[in-house]
């Protein structure tokens, strides 16, 4: 459905901005970067808006790190996040070939950042990409880590906007009293579905609240 939207939005735009960049590779290149950033920014919303975070909460109720971790993730923040995924795809006009390309690289490195390898990557963790470690934060159980860490590829975003910290070894991952790992996975799925209703719920009733007065 979403792919079938946004094959109709990029129809009608027809915007195709990417082409007037010469060579695949250099296309290749700016897509990744401004995609990049488009998760940073995607994750970070995730974190900071309550009802969002109710979803993404899910992903961060693992209490240990492995390549698996990667896909736990709540299947409403990932049909949610089709809807970012696609916005520098309709604005760049990219070819599939493309897509197909920087997915596939991102895909691996998020796989990396997941595993139990709690490397930093030294110069290319420092400079260029999130490494395992830095990852790691963002997944720590100590309140100083949480929302640090956002970037999803580059680790030029943190860097940016403030929210780099730095390589430390940490041993704790996972969110402290959470409702999750105890009755299963689909238990765990009704559980986020409920909590993010009762957030949403709430979260508009305020909004009202305030809009009246
Ligand atoms: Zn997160
Ligand atoms: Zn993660």
């Amino acid at each position: 459905m979403c792919y079938y939207l946004v094959g109709l939005i990029q129809k009608s735009l027809d915007l195709k901005l990417i082409l007037h960049v010469k060579g695949y590779y250099l296309q290749c290149l700016i897509i990744f970067i401004i995609s990049d950033f488009k998760e940073y920014i995607r994750h970070a919303i995730f974190h900071k808006v309550g009802p969002l975070w109710k979803l993404h909460e899910f992903h961060h109720s693992a209490t240990d790190l492995n390549m698996i971790t990667n896909y736990r993730g709540h299947f409403l923040e990932t049909a949610l996040a089709k809807f970012f995924d696609v916005i520098p795809y309709i604005i760049l006009g990219a070819p599939i070939h493309s897509y197909i390309l920087i997915t596939s690289f991102v895909e691996i490195h998020h796989l990396f950042v997941h595993s139990s390898v709690k490397s930093d990557w030294g110069f290319i963790g420092k400079y260029f990409l999130v490494s395992p470690a830095a990852h790691r934060i963002h997944h720590s159980t100590k309140n100083q880590h949480y929302n640090k860490n956002l970037g999803a590829t580059l680790i030029i975003w943190d860097k940016l906007f403030n929210t780099f910290n730095p390589s430390e070894i940490v041993s704790e991952v996972g969110i402290p009293n959470n409702p999750y790992n105890k009755r299963g996975y689909i238990n765990d799925i009704f559980i986020c579905i409920k909590r993010f209703a009762k957030c949403s719920i709430h979260d508009i009733g305020e909004f009202l609240k305030k809009y009246k007065s």
